[in-house]
């Protein structure tokens, strides 16, 4: 007796290669029916012998393709058709969407071995790709992901193609961006657009040899190339795009090269080589021939390796280790249009190499980096958005809208919350605007509508601005920390409360104050200050983040008072006397100096005081320099105090900042100071924590903020706290720095929503 089963799958199943799986499966077992992708995801419908249809169910789940994930099925008996055959439908498209789209994915090892073989039809071809490889989220219009919605359309199928992706035995079967070089997209030397791809690409290959910058147009955006080994070449691209002293990125050929200048962990290494190819920060061999100017005050290389078919022939003539950072100017957006690019990047460039296939949304490459063994990502984009979070409960259409730094929004409805690519900042009307745009395109693929918007409590921050500025939605405000902390909590599904460290650079309290320093007690609908720093002026406000030594005086007059003056003079080269009468009396007057908290500031203030960076140009690079050189020669900690004021506790660092200045009138080697200084951060956390334990009796504490893309802080944190018996969770999917926060926002605001709080 035949039986008939209606199959509804949802998750990553799109783009994929699941049609084709299904249909192969379906086929194999004698099973009648029909398959199609819809906004909600895959529905299947299967017909024959009751054995089959049963084996066919648990198989659809058992065998599915490595780049699918199903986070839901739902199976129905229906009343049997008598139909013969199995078919692939034509999509539908419905309203209510709960489809997930997919990832871009760095081409696979068939791809790459038919490119590299004279008698297959895409030798050398730089747009091959199949079911399993090639572009997704950022060729995708519209949804379901269908060719007709990418930027795909345009290139209609030669009939070789044709047949492959209609064939359901074959590897390219539905490979939406299927592509040959008879009827696919092509590569262009902008400056000789005569020549064939091939000698274009060595002639890329060249010029980057005789230490020219290319602007090389690849999946999520225009790169900017140049010799990693050529130090004259990566200064002059420093000097073009504006770029300071922040570390470029590096692309090497493959791994034996890669080895040859980096120290990775077979961890690292498996990353380095994921369907996701991050860049990821490896610890760098001293003294060899990369040039110093790629990373300076560094002791990591961010290292990718070719994530392009296009990456993979370049790399054939081009030199090994190439310096490839994201094609814009210093904090603009990454530059996706070849005219934009053309014209945005002329400055810069001294050769463009484009192609024709129009990037649908940028975005940039992620960064990752590995604690204790595991990763955790620093800068979320290509590769892992638009993958969905789970939120752990169902929200009601929620758009998050970030903060005002590496800002990254969110969407959520229902079970998931979509993250969307790394922003950046948001303190120019073009990143603004790509903002705006890309918070559009997400609503659109995702089909979300928003009822409630969250953001943060800042009153200037543009995403809240904009967060206020939107009509017909409820508005949530959701203090910075508290999203911190509850990002991470998302992450590793925490219900009631935890004990939350929040270390960064500045955010909003509802006091009117930066924090930064924070211990908080909190679940998702709410949270109580348990502890935080000691406020000290932050004098001049915006410039006393770009100038560190400002921080460090200011530090200096808290602890000395009158005598700080003096010391400055000594021990702070980049005050002139003018700067430290100017700072001495911004504090004394409260002139433009809010009073801050924020752990990155004390950062910050050491570092200047331990003789590095005295001057940023870019955040938290103090912070990066001091890590750089704690090389564990210290023992112990320096004191502190604990003060309890109104029911909260500060740390006081007064006797810190006092043993610093006297380590430095010792002639102490500056790693002695930064170890100590770390272990005394170290040390406050734990003390702080076991306070905080004593009082509400929570045993699990959450650190999150961009303090903890520190390595050694959270290292070590991770390896005491459980010691002290915790349970500590950090953020590993999502950023710990502002990228995070917008998940932490949205999970904040669904959850009081649901909770009845608004
Ligand atoms: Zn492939
Ligand atoms: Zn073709
Ligand atoms: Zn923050």
């Amino acid at each position: 007796m035949p039986v008939r089963r209606r199959l509804h799958i949802e998750g990553i199943v799109q783009g994929v290669g699941f049609r084709p799986f299904v249909y192969q499966l379906a086929t194999s077992l004698q099973l009648a029916g029909w398959v199609l992708n819809s906004s909600e995801g895959v529905s299947i419908e299967v017909e024959g012998a009751e054995a089959q249809v049963e084996d066919f169910t648990r198989r659809v789940v058992s065998d599915a393709p490595p780049l699918a994930s199903i986070s839901r099925i739902e199976a129905d008996d229906i009343p049997v058709l008598q139909e013969e055959a199995f078919v692939i439908r034509k999509s539908l498209s419905t309203d209510t969407a709960t489809a997930r789209l997919p990832a871009d994915v760095a081409v696979c090892g068939d791809c790459a071995r038919e490119m590299k073989d004279p008698s297959d039809r895409r030798y050398g071809y730089p747009f091959i790709n199949c079911t399993n490889c090639g572009p997704r989220f950022t060729i995708i219009e519209g949804i379901p992901y269908d060719r007709p919605f990418t930027t795909m359309r345009r290139f209609p199928m030669c009939p070789k193609c044709l047949e492959e992706y209609e064939n359901p035995l074959n590897r390219r079967f539905h490979a939406q961006p299927n592509a040959c070089p008879v009827c696919g997209p092509s590569i262009r030397l902008e400056e000789e657009p005569s020549l064939p791809p091939e000698a274009a690409l060595r002639r890329v290959g060249d010029l980057l040899q005789a230490g020219r910058i290319v602007a090389i147009k690849g999946l999520g955006g225009f790169h900017l190339a140049c010799d990693a080994r050529n130090a004259e070449a990566v200064r002059s691209l420093r000097d073009r795009k504006g770029r300071g002293a922040k570390p470029f990125a590096l692309m090497c050929a493959d791994t034996e090269e890669m080895r040859r200048i980096c120290l990775p962990t077979p961890e690292e290494e498996s990353a380095l080589l994921s369907p996701e190819r991050p860049i990821v920060l490896l610890e760098a061999i001293p003294g060899t021939d990369i040039a110093p100017e790629v990373a300076p005050g560094h002791r990591y290389l961010g290292v990718m390796l070719p994530y392009t078919p296009l990456h993979r022939l370049l790399m054939r003539t081009a030199p090994q280790t190439l310096v490839l950072t994201s094609g814009n100017l210093s904090e603009e957006p990454i530059c996706h249009k070849n005219e934009e690019a053309r014209s945005r990047l002329s400055a810069i460039a001294d050769a463009f190499l484009t192609h024709n296939r129009d990037i649908a949304v940028p975005c940039d490459d992620s960064v990752t980096r590995f604690v204790q063994g595991k990763p955790a990502v620093i800068r979320r984009a290509r590769g892992f958005v638009p993958r969905p979070i789970p939120l752990g409960f169902e929200a009601v259409p929620i758009l998050a809208c970030g903060g005002q730094q590496k800002n990254a929004f969110c969407v959520a409805q229902g079970g998931d919350a979509m993250l969307s690519q790394h922003i950046g900042d948001l303190d120019n009307l073009e990143t603004l605007a790509y903002f705006e745009r890309a918070v559009e395109h997400f609503k659109r693929l995702f089909r979300v509508t928003p009822e409630i918007a969250a953001c943060d409590m800042h009153p200037d921050y543009l995403s809240s601005r904009y967060a206020r500025s939107l009509e017909g939605v409820s508005l949530i405000e959701v203090q910075h920390h508290h999203a911190h902390i509850a990002a991470a909590m998302v992450e590793h599904r925490l219900e009631g409360e935890v004990i939350g460290i929040a270390f960064d650079g500045a955010g909003y309290g509802p006091d009117g104050a930066l924090w930064g320093g924070e211990v908080l007690i909190c679940d998702y609908l709410d949270y109580r200050r348990f502890a935080c720093l000691e406020p000290v002026p932050l004098p001049g406000g915006e410039a006393a983040i770009r100038r560190p030594a400002r921080m460090a005086l200011s530090y200096l007059i808290h602890a000395f008072g009158e005598e700080g003056k003096a010391i400055a003079k000594d021990s702070l080269p980049a005050l002139s006397d003018e700067e430290i009468a100017v700072v001495e009396m911004q504090i004394a007057r409260c002139l433009n100096s809010p009073e801050t908290s924020g752990m990155g500031r004390l950062f910050d203030g050491v570092a200047a005081l331990a003789g590095l960076c005295q001057v940023a140009t870019y955040e938290g690079q103090g912070a990066v320099e001091l890590e750089s050189l704690a090389d564990g020669n210290a023992d112990g900690a320096y004191p502190y105090e604990l003060l309890v004021r109104s029911g909260l506790c500060q740390v006081h660092v007064v006797p810190m900042i006092r043993s610093v200045i006297r380590d430095r009138r010792q002639g102490r080697p500056t790693g002695e100071i930064a170890t100590r200084f770390h272990q005394t951060v170290e040390e406050i956390v734990v003390h702080l924590c076991r306070l905080a334990r004593k009082e509400s009796g929570l045993n699990r504490v959450a650190l999150s903020g961009g303090v903890f893309q520190n390595r050694w802080l959270l290292d070590r944190l991770l390896g005491r706290l459980p010691e002290e018996g915790f349970d500590v969770f950090s953020p590993r999917q999502v950023p710990a720095n502002d990228g995070g926060i917008a998940l932490g926002q949205a999970a904040i605001a669904g959850r009081r929503r649901s909770a009845g709080c608004v």
